[in-house]
């Protein structure tokens, strides 16, 4: 039985360096990378959308053509006159990346800025993902309205997936940074964190401290991502379990792990897969993304 997987968020510009004086533009962001990800793994009969505000540029028109073409739906995505998209620029220096950013004028600030189209995306979805970076480029008004439908969704019976994805830099700061991403895990049905940021911002000495930390929020189920170290699930009260990360053999480019192991592990939960083995899945996925540069790899590169 197929379904929808709603992905809410901010898909960038990226630019990166392509020999001298050269740039290559390509198009990501966390959510998008996850709603790639997702549509990669899940079976025909469920359906990927994307959402988010995007201007009424020529870029934003490439962003869109690209998400069509990858099977990803765009039609909630609204458009703004006058606006452009977020940009960022990765720069390579003694073989380390460094990223700037052009955000704060982006269109996806605006995301949530019509509540009743909002609402309307999400009652057609079966699955709602989003991030702590979906959080973040948000005024604080329009997470309210963002989390306030979030929490319906999630009384309805639908799946509320989030991953924390802790970006200090996108916040004013640290209280309403924590306490926020605390809103966003209270209104999911799954927290998928990564244990450097929670342990780097919410002090968390160990995996088991930040499953117990989430649990006492409230939230039913927990999967925490520790790069090499593999991951710890805990679901409901009786199912726990610790899925290794698979080798991969030459670890490239890590941007994109976290997002394509959501990706891959939400594409197998929802078809009804045991979340230890969709887990498993997600582990090898997000193996291979990592052998290759960009967070967007080719869906036929992918284990099946
Ligand atoms: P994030 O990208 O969100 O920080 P992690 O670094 O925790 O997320 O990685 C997510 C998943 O990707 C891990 O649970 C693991 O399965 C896989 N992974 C990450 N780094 C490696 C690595 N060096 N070797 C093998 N698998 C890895």
């Amino acid at each position: 039985m197929g379904g929808k997987l709603l992905s809410i968020g901010e898909c960038m510009v990226e630019l990166s360096q392509a020999g001298e004086g050269l740039l290559r533009k390509g198009f990501a962001g966390d959510t998008f990378n996850t709603a790639w990800y997702a549509r990669a793994c899940l079976p025909a009969e469920w359906l990927v959308d994307y959402y988010t505000a995007v201007g009424d540029d020529p870029l934003s028109t490439e962003m869109l053509t690209m998400m069509k073409a990858a099977g990803i739906g765009t039609t909630a995505i609204r458009r703004i006159e006058g606006k452009t998209p977020g940009l960022y620029l990765i720069t390579l220096k003694n073989g380390e990346r460094t990223f700037s950013y052009w955000r704060d004028t982006a269109a996806a600030k605006k995301l949530a800025d019509d509540p009743d189209h909002l609402r309307a995306a999400i009652e057609g979805s079966d699955v709602v993902y989003f991030s702590g970076i979906t959080l973040g480029i948000l005024a604080p008004g329009a997470v309210d309205t963002l989390l306030a439908e979030l929490r319906r969704a999630k009384a309805w019976g639908k799946t509320v997936a989030f991953d924390p994805n802790i970006r200090p830099r996108l916040w004013p700061n640290k209280d309403y940074m924590l306490k926020t991403i605390e809103d966003g895990a209270r209104a999911a049905t799954l927290v998928l964190p990564s244990f450097d940021d929670e342990t780097t911002h919410f002090g968390d000495k160990t995996v088991a401290d930040t499953v117990a930390r989430y649990k006492a929020l409230g939230v039913e189920n927990v999967a925490v991502k520790n790069g090499a170290e593999g991951a710890t699930i805990s679901f409901g009260t009786s199912e726990q379990a610790y899925v290794p990360a698979v080798a991969a053999t030459n670890v490239v480019d890590t941007t994109s792990a976290g997002d394509s192991f959501n990706g891959a592990f939400l594409s197998r939960l929802v078809c009804g897969v045991a979340p230890a083995e969709a887990a498993a899945y997600g582990a090898s996925v997000a193996s291979v993304v990592i052998g290759h540069h960009g967070a967007l790899i080719s869906p036929g590169l992918l284990p099946g």
